[in-house]
């Protein structure tokens, strides 16, 4: 959390109030954020730049700056990310890490309460080997079935697990891998290289249609997660076996059963819809 839904929305409601505009000072108030920048070297980057363009990769939003160099932020579980056109309260002052002053007013803010997001800065080349290691975007079009079958065939992990996996697809976490997952009636705990074609292919539209309709939706807010304007999500309300363990299955009325028998993490199923 926030996943590639939540992240697209972060980056498409701040890009319109933020690209083509010059920070004019930066100032950052906690350095554990940081990943292979010091605090001296990320504030004097930023201190007046442009920023060129706003976009996402996995769950990660990126803002390159005219100087080539991106700034790359995940928000995880309590990070947002806003442009506001007004001062901070104090409660908003309180837990903002990262506040930059735009030109012409206006500020761009990452607020973390409890810190468990990430801030890079990476040049060209830090850039090319950062993408790299992350795998295809499900919602570009050359993500096709034949995409997400190479994928899954070089692991027996389950397949809930090596459909989160960054390396082999991107953006996807547990909210959105338990809902495709009951979407295509597969059990996560099967073998991800033991799927059949018929069974990739119906995984494959289940991913990309949970993910178009989470986006429609702005994303889904459980516990923290704002949009790029600080509004909730909406997909909460829309999910069939995330957080709702013990709940009657939408399509047989059955008990849904969480375990955490895949990677420690909550994965919540109908054991009968899904085999
Ligand atoms: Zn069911």
């Amino acid at each position: 959390m926030p996943e590639l839904p939540e992240v697209e929305t972060i980056v498409r409601d701040v890009a319109p109030r933020l690209v083509g505009r010059r920070i004019r000072s930066a100032k950052l108030t906690k350095t554990d954020v940081l990943r292979g920048v010091s605090r001296p070297r990320l504030v004097r980057t930023l201190t007046g730049n442009t920023v060129r363009a706003a976009s996402r990769r996995a769950k990660h939003a990126v803002f390159l700056l005219q100087s080539g160099h991106r700034m790359i932020v995940q928000p995880r579980m309590t990070g947002s990310l806003i442009v506001y056109d007004r001062p901070l309260t104090p409660d908003e002052a309180r837990y903002a890490v990262l506040t930059c002053s735009l030109a012409g007013g206006g500020l761009f803010v990452y607020r973390d309460v409890r810190r468990l997001g990430t801030v890079w800065l990476l040049d060209e080349r830090g850039w090319k080997a950062y993408t790299a290691r992350l795998g295809p975007e499900p919602l570009e079009p050359g993500f096709t079935p034949a995409v997400l079958a190479r994928a899954l065939a070089g692991t027996r992990a389950a397949v809930k697990k090596a459909i989160m996996d960054q390396r082999r697809l991107a953006g996807v976490g547990n909210i959105y891998a338990n809902e495709a997952l009951f979407d295509a009636r597969i059990d996560p705990s099967r073998p991800a290289n033991r799927l059949t074609a018929a069974e990739v292919e119906t995984l494959h539209g289940a991913i990309v249609e949970i993910l178009q309709r989470a986006l429609r939706a702005s994303g889904t807010t459980v516990r923290d997660y704002r949009t790029g304007t600080g509004e909730s999500g909406n997909f909460q309300f829309e999910l069939k076996v995330y957080d709702r363990g013990g709940e009657p299955c939408v399509r047989c009325g059955r008990r849904l059963v969480t375990t955490h028998a895949i990677d420690l993490r909550q994965t919540t199923l109908c054991a009968f819809c899904q085999r």
